[in-house]
């Protein structure tokens, strides 16, 4: 059975009675019991445990990593994101979540600065799939429509993804590369871009349905695993 963490910095939930009564249980609390519906077994972790709850026997056992992160990203301790990012490269998959783009573990895995536009106005979003062929869109129609999100526009100064599965559209007029695919080692990663803390977005069918295939993509524990360096001839050679 794969093991799933979704981690929250969980910070809007304690401070903001909005998003608090959106969110009863915490994003992450909202993300974990949509993920529970499939084969999978979910924990969470949150910012203000101890080592923020990923400590090294947590990530070694995490199969794939949610992240939820906004206005604490630099209290994430960077022992902790040298921690993540090994075992990213080691084969953990990550899905990153909105203003998750700005994490140090977002930001150390692509190299880029992660910027972008952005504008709160309840804008409906239109989020349109462009890659019909990929995993990630098992179950979807040709978009998922947000009646209200946070708009994120174009630029978004990420490495060109190796694979572009989502371009949204905003009433304001911007676009947005809101799904999109990297590899860093034997790690698969998702960035997704809707769920801004304000709006009930984890309950959108479509976005769970996302979030549920992109678990399941880059789930890696079954893949091979390599051994680097001097290696023994597997045929008889020849030496000249
Ligand atoms: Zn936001």
């Amino acid at each position: 059975m794969m093991n799933v963490v979704v981690w929250n910095e969980n910070r809007h939930e304690k401070t903001n009675s909005a998003v608090s009564a959106i969110y009863p249980t915490g994003i992450h609390g909202a993300i974990a019991e949509f993920l529970q519906e499939e084969d999978i077994q979910v924990k969470t972790a949150t910012l203000d445990e101890k080592d923020h709850g990923l400590t090294d026997d947590v990530l070694s056992e995490t199969d794939v990593l949610v992240w939820w992160g906004h206005v604490a990203h630099d209290e994430v301790k960077d022992e902790v994101v040298e921690k993540v990012q090994q075992r990213v490269l080691d084969g953990m998959g990550l899905i990153v979540l909105h203003s998750g783009h700005f994490s140090k573990v977002f930001k150390k895995l692509m190299g880029t600065s992660c910027d972008l536009k952005w504008r709160e106005a309840g804008e409906k979003e239109r989020i349109w799939v462009v890659d019909p062929t990929h995993a990630i869109t098992e179950g979807l129609g040709e978009y998922i429509e947000l009646e209200q999100e946070e708009m994120y526009g174009e630029h978004f100064d990420i490495p060109t993804p190796d694979e572009l599965v989502f371009v949204s559209w905003f009433e304001g007029g911007e676009v947005f590369r809101s799904g999109a695919t990297f590899k860093r080692g034997r790690g698969k990663i998702f960035y997704f871009r809707p769920g801004h803390e304000t709006y009930p977005t984890y309950y959108n069918k479509g976005v769970q349905r996302i979030i549920k295939n992109a678990v399941n993509w880059a789930n890696t524990s079954n893949t091979p695993r390599h051994v680097y360096g001097n290696a023994q001839a597997l045929e008889k050679i020849t030496e000249k």
